[in-house]
């Protein structure tokens, strides 16, 4: 079943004029700058309305994936800073290109397996680049990347023995992990461990003791998780937490109504995208770190027989989100920015397009519904909220390695 943006756009219309931040005539440094991303946002918005005609709202499908396909051969100078950071950029590129349902060539795909099977380090997990400390970030990124392209090559690069050894080097006594060996310990980190550890199957019952208890402290008062124990809330940590309580099946012990209702808010009122903490600006990757809650929390709430809940909708507004991404968020030459006036980069492509793609598919239990806003051509493939990886690389990946022992490690 679809929806298509028939009606008028929810930026056009009377009422949105009306959600624009009110200071009360006292500006603080965060309404001004507040007042600008509204201003710039804003003027789009209103070239939309007088001319809708010649605004189809089109997802400049081609210019991403050309952008795309070029990254993945060859980075700008501008991308030196993140020499420590090469299988992120693998992995924002190959999703990006499989969101937009893009085929990465056999040849590409195969030296993108190559270069990560350098940075894997003899310890174990996956480093920066070749020759660096092995960290979990990157172990992340290295397994979501290479479970993405989903060949046997890719999958026979993951040394599953040595990643349980590095991240038993890592686990703390409080159930915390560091992200590496003598590095800082937050949520991430538990979440970087989780993911890898369940998609390449080798979770053992000592390995995640005390992890989601250790992670259900960090939930704040104000409902989202912040980075440890007692920090401000923040929609990356959020989504770290709950993703692995999701995996660790222990979301129980959070206050998911506090969550949500935290979340919902996080949705700019004029602007349609969301915010990563209270009173900060929009941005546009905050649209799958924020979003892409939704559909763990109407999960978690549909089994415990929540009869409020939906059949066709996430609980946040997908249409004012899709409306931000496709007006505010696509950079003219390809790929997708943070909010207007910023400049493309990887990053944003890749959240911009999966936060787009969480807006689109609404899916609960056999119950499968699409909201599209702009033409049908837009429509991406869904993603995996636990691990944002789509739904049928994440079934392949756990198949193939469900047929795998899991290693026996020495615990000292
Ligand atoms: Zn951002």
């Amino acid at each position: 079943m679809a929806e298509s943006g028939e009606e008028a756009l929810w930026c056009t219309r009377e009422e949105h004029t009306a959600e624009r931040l009110k200071d009360d005539c006292t500006p603080t440094e965060t309404s001004v700058e507040q007042k600008k991303v509204e201003t710039a946002v804003g003027s789009i918005y209103a070239t939309v309305r007088d001319h809708l005609s010649d605004f189809p709202l089109v997802l400049q499908r081609e210019l991403h994936s050309h952008y795309l396909r070029k990254g993945l051969q060859h980075l700008s100078e501008s991308y030196e800073c993140l020499d420590a950071s090469r299988p992120w950029l693998c992995y924002w590129i190959v999703h990006s290109l499989t969101l937009l349902d893009e085929p990465i060539p056999e040849s590409v795909a195969s030296s993108v397996c190559q270069f990560l099977a350098r940075c894997q380090g003899p310890n174990g997990g996956f480093a920066g680049g070749p020759s660096q400390q092995p960290h979990l970030a990157p172990t992340y990124a290295a397994v979501n990347a290479l479970c993405t392209i989903g060949t046997e090559e890719a999958y026979n690069v993951i040394n599953r023995e040595t990643l349980l050894q590095f991240l038993y080097a890592l686990k703390q006594p409080d159930g915390s992990f560091n992200m590496h060996v003598g590095g800082e310990v937050d949520v991430r980190s538990a979440y970087c461990a989780a993911s890898v550890a369940s998609l390449t199957n080798i979770i053992t019952p000592k390995l995640f003791d005390g992890t989601a208890e250790w992670i259900a402290r960090c939930q704040f008062w104000e409902g989202g998780i912040g980075g440890v124990p007692g920090m401000e809330a923040h929609g990356g940590y959020t989504f770290c937490g709950l993703a692995a309580l999701v995996i660790l099946k222990r979301v129980h012990l959070l206050d998911m109504k506090s969550l949500l209702r935290w979340v919902a808010f996080r949705q700019m009122r004029f602007e349609g995208g969301f915010q990563g903490r209270c009173n900060k600006l929009v941005d546009g990757c905050y649209s799958f770190w924020q979003a892409g809650l939704m559909p763990l929390i109407h999960r978690t709430l549909h089994a415990e027989g929540d009869p409020a809940l939906s059949l066709t909708n996430w609980m946040f507004d997908q249409k004012a989100l899709q409306e931000y991404i496709l007006l505010c968020c696509q950079c003219p030459s390809g790929g997708l920015l943070d909010k207007p006036g910023k400049s493309r980069d990887f990053y944003h492509t890749c959240y911009c397009l999966s936060g787009l793609s969480i807006a689109q598919h609404f899916g609960s239990g056999e119950i499968l519904h699409e909201t599209i806003v702009g033409v049908p051509e837009n429509t991406l493939k869904p993603t995996h909220p636990v691990y944002n990886i789509v739904p049928d690389k994440v079934a392949g990946a756990v198949l193939h390695f469900m047929q795998k022992e899991i290693p026996e490690v020495k615990v000292e």
